[in-house]
């Protein structure tokens, strides 16, 4: 029972871009990088499909590929890559102490969260009770169930024409419901749907409930203006509506936003306890891309050889 606790110089916490990016940049500085993958190893890129504005791959790539391709890299380097979720941690004195699985506890010099954000829910019943019945979060994981169907999808961001356009491209029909009269999508993502002859799009209009006992059968819908409901007749139900930091376990130390978003010194990714870096989806409810959580890790990985270099100094 006495196994004597491991000590790391860094540990990263999250496998996305800017868990990837900072263990690269960490083990090329000598830091001998310790990263726990989390529960979804490559992160949200190996949820979707074709990857197009990641600068150097002109022919775009698809995101698990180019999240195997991040890993070989940080490996390459030395990281030592584990699969495992950090369950627990304590920030209140250094070394900062870690717990892996409820079981495994290690002891830190610097920690670099990057533990990015998950998909968020209606928070309906009947969305709870046929998740994974018919209901999914994942156009790109469970499009492929309901080929040649008609289906459902909730949200008008980004996100949810990039995942209606690739339904339509899988199913007979497409239902967008969209709450206002307008999308917050880019241009060019609207235009896609608005294009798009097997994509219908339902303006003002909510879900009031998912219909069906085992499986998705329909949808009861509200449009909000009119106060009218009536019932669609479907068989996939998508959620597309955004995403929620996965910040949870260090809301006791880390001082964050109200939406969970960790806060970080301007200019740095520091955090207000020392020697805890955080980086990528985490701290970021602006840009939110893949590229930029890369930029952020890379950032990490050299704040934190600052500050091992400033406390060797000491
Ligand atoms: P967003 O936060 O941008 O959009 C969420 C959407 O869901 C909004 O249209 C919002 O409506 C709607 N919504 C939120 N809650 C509810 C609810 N309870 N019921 C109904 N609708 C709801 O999230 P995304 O995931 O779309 O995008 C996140 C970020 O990632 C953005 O910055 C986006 O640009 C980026 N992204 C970029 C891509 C690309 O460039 N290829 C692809 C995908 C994402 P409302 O507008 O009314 O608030």
């Amino acid at each position: 029972m006495n196994e004597a606790i491991e000590r790391v110089k860094v540990l990263i916490i999250g496998s996305g871009p800017a868990g990837y990016t900072a263990a690269i940049y960490a083990a090329r500085a000598g830091m001998s990088p310790v990263l726990y993958t989390g529960g979804q190893p490559g992160g949200q890129l190996t949820i979707t499909t074709d990857v197009e504005n990641y600068p150097g791959y002109p022919d775009g790539i698809m995101g698990p590929e180019m999240m195997e391709d991040f890993r070989k890299q940080a490996e390459r380097f030395g990281t030592q890559v584990r699969y495992g979720m950090v369950t627990a941690v304590d920030f209140s004195a250094q070394p900062h102490v870690i717990t892996v699985d409820d079981q495994k506890t290690i002891h830190a010099d610097t920690v670099i969260i990057s533990t990015g954000a998950s998909a968020k829910w209606l928070g309906l019943e009947s969305e709870t009770r046929l998740n994974g019945k018919g209901v999914s979060a994942c156009a790109v994981c469970d499009g492929f169930f309901f080929r040649g169907q008609e289906v459902a999808i909730v949200g008008a961001g980004d996100t949810a024409c990039e995942e209606a356009a690739y339904l339509a491209n899988i199913c007979s029909k497409v239902y967008m419901i969209v709450r206002r009269d307008e999308m917050r999508a880019s241009q060019i993502m609207q235009k896609r749907v608005m294009n798009n002859p097997k994509i219908e799009i339902l303006w003002n209009t909510e879900t009031d409930e998912i219909l069906g006992e085992d499986e998705v059968k329909g949808v009861r819908i509200l449009n909000n203006k009119t106060g009218e409901k009536r019932e669609i007749s479907i068989s996939g139900f998508f959620v597309a509506i955004g995403h929620q930091p996965n910040t949870a376990i260090f809301k006791d130390f880390i001082h964050m936003d109200q939406s969970g978003y960790i806060k970080t010194i301007p200019g740095s990714t520091r955090t207000n306890i020392e020697g805890v870096f955080a980086c990528g989806d985490a701290q970021d409810n602006v840009y939110r891309q893949a590229v930029t959580a890369a930029g952020t890790g890379c950032m990490a990985a050299l704040d934190a050889e600052r500050f091992l270099a400033e406390q060797e100094n000491h």
